[in-house]
């Protein structure tokens, strides 16, 4: 349908290049997007029927037999109903597409803008995937664009068939740990790397459960995802717990089904199946990109950590003054330095304070900087970390538990 009302006027050069390009066995489609970037409000079709009257009528190819698309544009719903089969099965409201076109058809059309002469050419491979957008919209009701997508499709014209991506859908929230034994991610078996021996009883891991796979359960469940990744805004120690207002994660879960889950319901199952040894608070939706935002986050985080030392606590109050607001250098501590590369961090120890001390035990609470080696700022890590705290008081100490008490991404007053 030709809308009257809106004005096409194109310029000399233009009539002269559609004249050039009459015969060249286009269908109206293609002839149209040779000028498809000039004038606004008219599809490619219009554009081709408004030059069509301004040189008296042109015998359009059928698409079939076009030689640019050979037919690909008039061929869109046979593209959704593809891509609707394709998909079906899971739960999808945003979408992206995309296509694959044969490198030749591309070249010729290149070939064909310099042998008209029109600057003013669309690619057929940007204008089908916006019209298949279009009416994957149309058919579907789901939204396309290139913001946050459910599902991506490609339609590969080459083949004849749909690629269909399924995106993860995002949970993010705050965990507490309250369990000693709990590491925060699923800890693959070192003898069998998760395949199952006798040292891990078949199970494939070292430690028969974690945050991760408690938080995930649920959250599996009521997506009907294949699996799941846990990102966690850094972590703790397995025998450290996570206390305070809990540490941020999000959940990724891979390959779902359903998309509408009910987060204060997944949370009540983790508090449920968890028992008390894992909590979790603020869960929400998220999007891929708050997985980057924990990643990259580095906050300051306190500590509660008990210690065991034959030392005076008046001298421990002292040496704490002397570690306030001071830098210090800690080399990767032994522990870690088989999978960390060897090399000397500067961390900053912001506030220590003592919080209670008897006869050979003390309890010291402390603020850091993000990625400071607590255990080694105390006991010293044999010289690695420098200065330390036995260092400053001339004996051996032995962290005897450690606690997180809050991770400071967001200051609450
Ligand atoms: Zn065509
Ligand atoms: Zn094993």
């Amino acid at each position: 349908m030709i809308e009257a009302s809106v004005p096409f006027a194109p310029p000399e050069e233009a009539v002269t290049a559609a004249r050039s390009a009459v015969a060249l066995g286009l269908c109206a489609d293609c002839f149209g997007r040779l000028f498809g970037r000039l004038g606004h409000g008219l599809t490619n079709l219009e554009r081709a029927e408004r030059l069509a009257s301004m040189l008296g009528g042109v015998d359009f190819a059928p698409g079939p037999s076009c030689r640019l698309c050979a037919g690909a544009f008039d061929r869109i719903p046979v593209w959704v109903e593809r891509i609707v089969r394709a998909s079906a099965g899971y739960e999808w409201h945003r979408f992206t597409c995309g296509s694959r076109w044969e490198p030749e058809i591309l070249a010729r059309e290149e070939e064909i803008w310099r042998t008209v002469g029109t600057g003013w050419g669309e690619s057929a491979r940007a204008a089908f995937n916006r019209e298949l957008g279009k009416a994957i919209e149309a058919r579907t009701g789901a939204i396309g664009g290139s913001g946050p997508a459910d599902l991506v499709f490609l339609a590969d014209l080459e083949v004849g068939r749909v690629g269909v991506t399924v995106l993860p859908l995002y949970l993010q929230g705050r965990y507490r740990k309250l369990d000693r034994t709990l590491p925060q991610t699923r800890w693959p078996c070192r003898a069998c790397h998760g395949r199952g021996c006798d040292r891990c009883q078949g199970t494939g891991k070292t430690y028969s459960e974690s945050v991760e796979e408690l938080v995930a359960a649920p959250a599996i469940r009521a997506s009907e995802a294949e699996e799941s990744r846990f990102h966690g805004m850094g972590r703790e120690d397995i025998d450290a717990r996570m206390l305070g207002r809990g540490r941020p994660f999000v959940l990724e879960l891979v390959r779902p089904r359903h998309r509408t889950i009910d987060p204060a319901a997944i949370a009540a199952a983790i508090a449920q199946e968890a028992a008390g040894r894992v909590e979790v608070s603020d869960l929400t939706l998220a999007e891929g990109a708050d997985v980057i935002r924990v990643k990259e986050a580095s906050p300051e985080k306190s500590y509660r950590v008990i210690v065991v030392g034959a030392v005076d606590v008046a001298k421990v109050k002292e040496a704490l003054k002397l570690f306030r607001g001071r830098a210090i250098a800690q080399r990767t501590p032994t522990r870690v330095a088989h999978r960390r590369a060897d090399r000397v961090r500067t961390r900053r120890i912001v506030e220590a304070e003592l919080v209670e001390g008897d006869t050979g035990r003390f309890t010291v609470q402390l603020r850091t900087e993000a990625g400071t080696y607590v255990k080694e700022w105390v006991e010293g890590d044999g010289g690695r970390t420098d200065p330390n705290l036995a260092g400053v008081l001339g004996v051996p100490l032995k962290v005897e538990s450690l606690d997180v008490l809050e991770i400071h991404d967001v200051e609450v007053t």
